[in-house]
């Protein structure tokens, strides 16, 4: 006869629960870090003309990992100097040899993908099982698949020919910053431009990582250029006026700083900014999937993705049931060292992101939202929030409507396949959206309604380079992947 404790616990709840612990299981690859990175302008690591550096601390534990130079608006200058002097050599190869660079670069990450998934994980805090099987292949399959493309331009719009714009000045964020990188980068150089990068801030480490990929592929100098510091810098490859496209990636706030800026000059521009997608089950959805779905799309990566399904609508009918089996499937989830093999959901970015996390639930909780949090142990240093499911949200909160970027579901319900729709686009975003239901028809009707760049169906966050990926209203515009990310880096003559 089986205990009488027993009898009351489910059975997943026996297997996955507080009842059973995994012994840690730290990655132990050496993420060789430098303690200083310079600038990578022209091919060499140079020290920056400003005299000054920064830290760059670790979310897992708080502790510095390197001091990161600071780009002055001379150190930018010097960066778009070496690109423009590139330009004519490198836009001037054929498509194949660019090609061979591309590859080999891929080939050059892969062989130190664990070196780089290590590095990512401490610098950005993100589980290294997301750092091993997700940023770091993903990045190298970018540059494979534009590796293809660099000697096939002419039939990307046929009886029209393909040319480079120029210098192109790329700004990328901190939540993914090795794959961003690559997004931004594959595409522009199979085109044939020459780039200045500025990654983010609080994650540097990847992007300087990287450039000693750069030397050994054999780029040739200035082709690629990285200069590393925070907004100021950021303004300063804005508003160069060697550039002739920026690229960025980041915050709608800044987003829109960087389109008045650049109002009025004839730069071309890509935005890819915030998110708060509808992630929409119905009734007669797999649930179990559903529940897989909801959970890769709110907690993978802490939340720290532009594309989360935030908001989860859930047809009034299998709410309760939806609740339950999200609550206990949280209860399994393993917060805590990114670098542990075992986690599930790691460290905030940043001190500053775990504020505004902070914050924004407390408004959900004075707006009357019912908060629930499993019972975790956070690590007592760096930066965790237990992962935060939002009940009885209405669309006025403002957990409904701000994008929080952490690990925090806002729960709404409806009735009506029209309700979903009418919910789903009341936002002032418009990146992306999920639909979990059987029925085909009700797929092909939600993905024409919902006004979003991506809508995933019976399944989320899935990435691919052959995909265009971008927003629509305050999500921004362009595209990234796919034919379509690569028309962004050239013109059409
Ligand atoms: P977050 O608020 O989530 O940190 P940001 O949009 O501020 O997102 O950051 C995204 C990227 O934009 C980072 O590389 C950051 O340094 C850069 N950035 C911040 N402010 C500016 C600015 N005014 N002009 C250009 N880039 C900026």
């Amino acid at each position: 006869m089986p205990a009488k404790t027993s009898k009351r616990i489910p059975a997943r709840e026996l297997l996955f629960g507080n009842l059973w612990e995994f012994d840690p299981a730290p990655e132990t690859a050496a993420p060789h870090i430098d303690s200083r990175y310079q600038l990578f302008i022209n091919g060499k690591f140079t020290a920056p003309k400003s005299k000054k550096y920064f830290d760059s601390i670790s979310p897992r534990n708080e502790e510095k990992l390197a001091e990161i130079a600071l780009a002055s608006d001379a150190d930018v200058h010097a960066a778009y100097s070496a690109a423009a002097a590139a330009f004519p050599s490198w836009s001037k190869l054929s498509g194949a040899e660019r090609g061979k660079y591309l590859y080999r670069i891929a080939r050059l990450l892969q062989d130190r993908a664990r070196e780089f998934a290590v590095a990512e994980t401490l610098d950005g805090g993100k589980p290294i099982k997301e750092s091993r099987d997700f940023d770091v292949p993903m990045a190298a399959a970018h540059f494979f698949y534009h590796a293809g493309w660099a000697d096939k331009l002419s039939y990307a719009a046929p009886g029209r020919t393909l040319a480079p714009l120029g210098v192109v000045g790329q700004i990328i964020p901190w939540n993914f910053p090795l794959l961003m990188l690559a997004w931004k980068l594959a595409p522009a150089l199979a085109c044939g431009n020459t780039v200045v990068l500025k990654p983010a801030e609080s994650t540097s480490i990847t992007c300087m990582k990287f450039a000693s990929i750069l030397i050994d592929a054999g780029l040739p100098p200035g082709v690629v250029n990285f200069v590393t510091g925070a907004g100021e810098t950021g303004a300063a490859v804005v508003n160069h006026p060697l550039a002739k496209k920026i690229a960025f990636t980041g915050s709608t706030g800044v987003g829109k700083s960087i389109q008045r800026a650049l109002a009025g000059t004839d730069k071309r521009l890509t935005l890819e900014l915030g998110g708060k997608a509808a992630n929409i089950v119905f009734d007669d959805a797999p649930l179990d999937q559903a529940v897989e779905g909801i959970v890769n799309g709110i907690f993978f990566n802490q939340g720290h993705v532009c594309c989360a399904g935030s908001r989860l609508l859930v047809q009034e009918s299998i709410a309760s049931a939806v609740m339950s089996k999200l609550k206990m499937r949280l209860r399994s989830l393993r917060v805590g060292d990114p670098l542990d093999k075992n986690t599930d959901i790691g460290a905030i970015n940043s001190k500053r992101q775990l504020e505004k996390i902070r914050e924004l639930v407390q408004s959900g909780v004075d707006e009357g939202a019912q908060c629930y949090q499993p019972d975790c142990t956070l690590p007592a240093k760096g930066f965790y929030f237990p992962p935060t499911l939002f009940s009885g949200v209405s669309l006025s909160q403002r957990i409904a409507r701000e994008e929080i970027f952490g690990p925090v579901l806002s729960i709404l319900t409806f009735r009506t396949p029209e309700e979903a729709v009418e919910k789903a686009n009341n936002t002032p975003y418009g990146l992306s959206a999920g639909v979990w239901t059987d029925k085909g028809s009700r797929i092909l009707q939600m993905s024409t309604e919902l006004k979003a760049g991506v809508v995933w169906a019976n399944t989320y966050n899935k990435f691919d380079p052959t995909s265009p990926f971008g927003g629509f209203k305050e999500s921004g515009f362009g595209r990234e992947g796919g034919k379509q990310g690569l028309l962004e880096y050239a013109e059409l003559i």
